[in-house]
């Protein structure tokens, strides 16, 4: 088999479990957007996916993504940063990134607001939730506590343009109920942010459940591209 084929086979039966999982919800299978994760893969699988009509694509390293963003530059994709953020790399993922998916903490905010400045054009935020239970330290997240304090930064950051959420399920916990909390945070924090209304949530073990509790953007990589390479 052909990787074109490969791909072509993983995307479909990725479209055809959101399809479901939308059918199942009682939604419109237009309210779900797919990124496909493309870390650890070669732009090559990038321009295949392309051709298959992937429109957005997912990286979490910063040299990584700079690299295939600028490989594939031709291709009009949308570039998504799902992964921890620097703060001295900030403004650099701002110059290739047309979303960030990742912020969690306000000292990046006129790092990335000068990175998009410096690209001439508004960048396209989302906010990290920590879905860790309550006590735990919030490793990768805001703590859902200060969520509406980070939004107002965003809000008063020329050049960042706040989107909405979004949310890893923590290991050691089904994913519906971490998902649950995540949709009681969004309901919350659309109160004071109704145009900020991305949920990105889901990723290849769990994107029905996040379909089931709202999420209107699903990070997909293993499923459609196969297993990562486990040295990184
Ligand atoms: C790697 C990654 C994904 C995709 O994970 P898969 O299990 O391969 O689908 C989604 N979201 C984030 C934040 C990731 O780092």
């Amino acid at each position: 088999m052909s990787r074109l084929e490969e791909l072509s086979d993983g995307l479909g039966a990725t479209r055809a479990r959101i399809a479901a999982a939308c059918a199942d919800a009682g939604r419109p299978v237009d309210d779900v957007s797919l990124t496909v994760v493309t870390k650890f893969f070669p732009a090559s699988d990038v321009r295949l996916l392309a051709r298959l009509g992937v429109t957005d694509v997912g990286e979490n390293r910063h040299q990584e993504a700079e690299r295939k963003a600028d490989d594939c530059a031709d291709l009009g994709l949308r570039w998504h940063f799902i992964g921890g953020l620097q703060k001295n790399k900030a403004a650099a993922v701002a110059r290739y990134a047309d979303v960030v998916e990742s912020l969690d903490r306000p000292e990046l905010l006129p790092r990335l607001a000068r990175g998009a400045a410096e690209r001439g054009r508004a960048l396209d935020v989302l906010l990290q939730v920590s879905l860790d239970p309550p006590g735990a330290d919030h490793r990768s997240g805001v703590d859902p506590d200060h969520l509406l304090d980070l939004a107002t930064g965003v809000v008063g950051q020329d050049g960042l343009a706040l989107c909405g959420l979004m949310a890893v399920a923590p290991l050691g916990e089904e994913p519906a109920a971490a998902f649950a909390r995540l949709a009681r945070i969004r309901e919350r924090f659309l109160v004071d942010h109704p145009e900020a209304t991305v949920m990105s949530a889901g990723m290849s073990g769990d994107l029905e459940a996040a379909i089931d509790a709202g999420a209107t953007h699903v990070r997909v990589g293993s499923a459609v591209l196969g297993s990562r390479p486990s040295v990184q």
